[in-house]
């Protein structure tokens, strides 16, 4: 058996705990979700500041754990599930969820959450330091790839917080970060084709070292000539993905559905 296979590190610092709460900023009559309460750390917290609290806990033992600590207090409800695959759409609109993710499945729950974007007003979560450093990167930075492409065209993001590995038991290897997501009402910048744009995002991280007009070969037919330098919507081929701004990705994918669409 895998060790510690829900991702089960333990936040220990009640300071801390306290510090993540108030940065969620619950406004008074929004609901409130917390994914992964495990031994209630922050549950205890939230239960006083949120008028309904539903945490969903995957673990059955937790989860009886929770329940008899919890249970008779009425504006809180707990979901024995996956929050991975939990329909967030049933529990209405105007979610603030608030969570210390499971690292194994961090970016999966976080990316379900975007799906589920129209119910939710904000997202309080921890994730380990390294992914939170592709959330937030610019372009030109290492970190930067599909994924920061992916929520930054979706959320505004903030990084709000850092936390030591030494807040949690058992003691992880690595540190985490929290951040802020706030669902923008429209993406961030003006797409034709979702679809598209994505898929030539993705295809121009494909091979991180390699040149735009090696990753984007789907759309060589496309490609133009000028000053001597392979193009596609003004943009130079020879550079690498890494280097493209929302913008930029935006102008490629419309201008390829401009020139593809029948
Ligand atoms: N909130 C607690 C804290 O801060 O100490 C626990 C956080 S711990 C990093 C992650 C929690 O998520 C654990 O309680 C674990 O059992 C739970 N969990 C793991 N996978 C889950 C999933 N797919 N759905 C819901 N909960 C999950």
């Amino acid at each position: 058996m895998r060790k510690r296979p829900l991702g089960q590190n333990f936040l220990i610092d009640l300071n801390i705990a306290q510090n993540i709460i108030q940065l969620a900023h619950i406004q008074p009559g929004e609901p409130v979700v917390e994914i992964g309460p495990g031994k209630g750390v922050l549950t205890q917290l939230l239960i006083r500041e949120a008028d309904s609290l539903t945490a969903i806990e995957l673990d059955p033992r937790l989860s009886k754990d929770l329940q008899n600590r919890f249970g008779d207090t009425p504006s809180f409800k707990l979901i024995e599930g996956d929050a991975a695959k939990f329909d967030y759409a049933s529990l209405g609109g105007g979610l603030n969820v608030v969570s210390n993710l499971p690292y194994y499945a961090a970016t999966h729950i976080m990316k379900k959450l975007i799906h589920y974007r129209n119910q939710i007003r904000s997202m309080t979560l921890m994730l380990q330091k390294e992914v939170v450093d592709r959330l937030t990167a610019k372009p030109g930075q290492k970190e930067y790839g599909s994924l920061s492409v992916y929520v930054q065209y979706h959320c505004e993001i903030e990084r709000l917080l850092e936390i030591p590995n030494t807040a949690f038991s058992p003691k992880p290897k690595i540190d985490s970060s929290l951040i802020g997501l706030t669902p923008l009402p429209q993406p961030k910048v003006q797409v034709e084709n979702p679809k598209l744009f994505f898929k030539l995002v993705n295809s121009a991280f494909f091979h991180k070292r390699k040149m735009l007009k090696n990753n984007l070969k789907d759309w060589e037919s496309l490609f133009n000539e000028e000053n001597g330098k392979t193009r596609l919507a003004g943009i130079d081929l020879n550079r690498r993905g890494e280097t493209l701004s929302l913008e930029d990705f935006a102008d490629l994918a419309n201008h390829v559905h401009t020139l593809t669409a029948a």
